[in-house]
């Protein structure tokens, strides 16, 4: 199902331009606006989901798939050094367009580009009480 007033629903199902690296039944994969470096796409779903929590099981065993098949044809003719899949769920998490979305980035040696967090410090216990506290 596709939301109205969506965007990248929009911009998915080719009612908006985009620039379209792959397409296929359920996938559009576009280069993003704001390109972190060359190359920078965003996998979206045709399907609306805002978030990974309310993405299809289904939709989601296939979406590395295409991220996989696209990062191969990106080594191959962009020469990247790398490659970060990155994913924001929600506000708090970075998220700005509420439409799954998947960046693929491109990375290069020494492009200058962050996508990193600062390394935290915990015991063991401190670990074994989160863990409880998810699987409990
Ligand atoms: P988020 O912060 O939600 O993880 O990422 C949203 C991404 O979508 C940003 O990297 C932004 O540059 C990109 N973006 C936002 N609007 C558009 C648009 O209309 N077209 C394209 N191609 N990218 C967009
Ligand atoms: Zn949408």
């Amino acid at each position: 199902m596709k939301k109205e007033d969506c965007i990248f629903c929009k911009i998915a199902n080719g009612e908006i331009p985009s620039k379209t690296l792959y397409e296929d039944g359920d996938f559009r994969v576009i280069l993003d606006l704001g390109p972190a470096t060359k190359g920078h796409a965003l996998i979206l779903p045709k399907e609306h989901a805002a978030d990974l929590f309310e993405l299809s099981e289904e939709t989601a065993s296939k979406v590395l798939v295409v991220a996989r098949r696209v990062a191969a044809r990106m080594a191959e003719k962009l020469h990247c050094d790398g490659m970060n899949l990155v994913q924001n769920n929600g506000k708090a998490a970075g998220q700005t367009v509420p439409h799954f979305h998947l960046h693929m980035i491109p990375r290069y040696q020494d492009d200058g580009q962050q996508i990193n967090w600062v390394p935290g410090e915990c015991t063991q216990e401190e670990l074994e009480t989160v863990r409880r506290e998810i699987v409990g």
